[in-house]
């Protein structure tokens, strides 16, 4: 009886976050609402229980991966030997889904801004698929995840980092280990607001390592540095470069997605 009912009263609430689902999505106007009501939707088909559902997980495809010097096409997002110059702290940039997807899309605007930070094993779930379909689990084995780091000011106000938790899940599933070695030493405007030539500006400087570090742990070793979304990439290299003091083999960007 108590579960019919229930299930009487949660259907308007059901409807109501797909009908105000843009092309079968669900609702971002109600969906803080409706997570407190129902753990989770597929946000590529809305069928209910899973953030996204297997037929739509193999639906989603890796971008063509672009050099971050050039913009032309490399293979991985390898830099390319002739526009590596001592600036470029990158050996490469990874992209798990193709930003176009609007479940990526969606995936990625539900951890950022509706809080829903069981999403990022989701994402982290994308991330591992590239790998996987790219062959990559062996060459990256034994590398170290480290997030993006957020200021602490910002992330006070959003109540997590969600390179944080997509960089811990990713390390927990490629069975990798997670080194937060980063801080963020400047308050930065969003780099999403700003021309693409005042970009590295912004960012130059914002980043230094973490304090204590072990720094011995990272000589050597391939660092994989994570973030949910990237654009010209100049906040990883910025990243990447802070990083180099540690003496890594090689310091490879991922991101879910590239807008
Ligand atoms: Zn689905
Ligand atoms: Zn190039």
């Amino acid at each position: 009886m108590l579960k019919s009912l229930t299930g009487f009263l949660l259907d308007p609430v059901r409807n109501l976050a797909r009908a105000c689902a843009p092309s079968g999505l669900l609702g971002r106007a109600i969906s803080n609402g409706v997570d407190l009501v129902f753990p989770s939707f597929c946000q590529g088909c809305a069928v209910e229980g899973i953030y996204l559902c297997l037929p739509c997980q193999n639906a989603i495809e890796s971008p063509i991966h672009r050099c971050l010097r050039c913009g032309k096409n490399s293979p991985l997002g390898q830099v390319h030997a002739e526009c590596a110059d001592s600036k470029t702290a990158l050996s490469g940039l990874m992209v798990a889904a193709e930003y176009r997807q609007d479940a990526v899309r969606d995936l990625i605007w539900q951890l950022k801004y509706n809080s829903v930070a069981d999403i990022s094993a989701t994402l982290a779930l994308l991330m591992a698929d590239f790998f996987i379909k790219n062959d990559l689990v062996e060459y990256f084995s034994g590398s170290l995840v480290v997030p993006v780091p957020m200021h602490k000011r910002r992330q006070r106000m959003r109540g997590f980092n969600q390179a944080d938790l997509i960089g811990s899940a990713l390390a927990k599933k490629m069975n990798m280990q997670f080194r937060p070695a980063l801080q963020k030493i400047k308050n930065t405007t969003r780099q999403v607001d700003l021309e693409k030539d005042q970009r590295l500006s912004n960012v130059a400087g914002a980043f230094a390592l973490a304090q204590p570090i072990n720094a011995q742990l990272f000589a050597g070793r391939k660092i994989l540095l994570v973030d949910d979304v990237a654009t010209t990439g100049a906040t990883l290299n910025e990243c990447a470069l802070a990083l180099q003091d540690l003496s890594p083999a090689e310091i490879w960007g991922l991101v879910v997605a590239r807008n």
